[in-house]
């Protein structure tokens, strides 16, 4: 589970993340909504330890095994597909869970390619493998799907709801596509002021339609 407790961050004058607090219990698939600059990746980089600067009388803790999925793969263009899957993963079957990653993210037979053929779409399922490897507890995904068209955006959320069904990690998925959040999670967040505004559980079943009335209802409330 995710646990934090009067979180906060300021650069200089400025505070960015004002005493968050936030439980994501294991398994659950959060959404975080915001305008620009609220804090979202602030508030990620944060609970993926990548921010040493946080300060408040808070506590932090989550699960051992995260991973991260930002807006560009960050595939390391000179190591071929599955070396970059595998990156530093340990244990004499890294390899084959990289295959198997590739193949669940339907890139089975790309292990060779260079990262520079792959599509911006292709891309990012890349980059999930590569999360998928380390068996996360705690998924990060910053605007993973924010750069790619609106069809591929589509498949990439049948994609990511299907691997979290199958692995069943907490995710934390930061957007600012309101249909994107209540399409995918079963809680949104909504981060104003530094604070976390509204908390909403969306309670439709899934697969959800975009064209669903409910979930229409639900947008109006964010
Ligand atoms: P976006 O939707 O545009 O990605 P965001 O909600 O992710 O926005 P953050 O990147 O978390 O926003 O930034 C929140 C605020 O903190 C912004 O005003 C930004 O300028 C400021 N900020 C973030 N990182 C730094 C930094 N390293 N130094 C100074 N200010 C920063
Ligand atoms: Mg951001």
């Amino acid at each position: 589970a995710v646990r934090i407790g009067a979180l906060t961050r300021s650069f200089g004058p400025r505070t960015v993340l004002d005493g968050i607090d936030l439980e994501i219990p294991p398994g659950q698939f959060v959404a975080l909504l915001g305008h620009s600059g609220s804090g979202k990746s602030t508030l990620l980089r944060a609970i993926a330890g990548l921010d040493h600067e946080v300060t408040g009388s808070g506590e932090l803790r989550a699960p051992q095994q995260v991973s991260v999925v930002f807006q560009d793969s960050r595939l390391l263009p000179w190591r071929r597909v599955l070396d970059n899957v595998v990156l530093g993963a340990r244990g004499r079957d890294a390899r084959e869970r990289g295959i198997a990653a590739l193949a669940e993210v339907g890139l089975a037979g790309r292990s060779d390619a260079w990262p520079s053929q792959l599509s911006g779409g292709e891309a990012q399922r890349a980059a999930l493998a590569r999360s998928l490897v380390w068996e996360p507890e705690l998924l990060l995904a910053d605007e993973p799907f924010g750069a790619l068209d609106a069809l591929t955006r589509i498949k990439m959320h049948t994609l990511l709801r299907e691997l979290w069904e199958r692995h069943r990690p907490s995710v934390l998925l930061v957007t600012h596509d309101v249909d994107e959040a209540i399409v995918l999670a079963d809680r949104v967040l909504v981060l104003e002021g530094g604070r976390i505004g509204l908390d909403l559980a969306i309670e439709v079943p899934h697969p959800r339609s975009y064209r669903d009335p409910l979930l229409a209802e639900y947008g109006e409330r964010l």
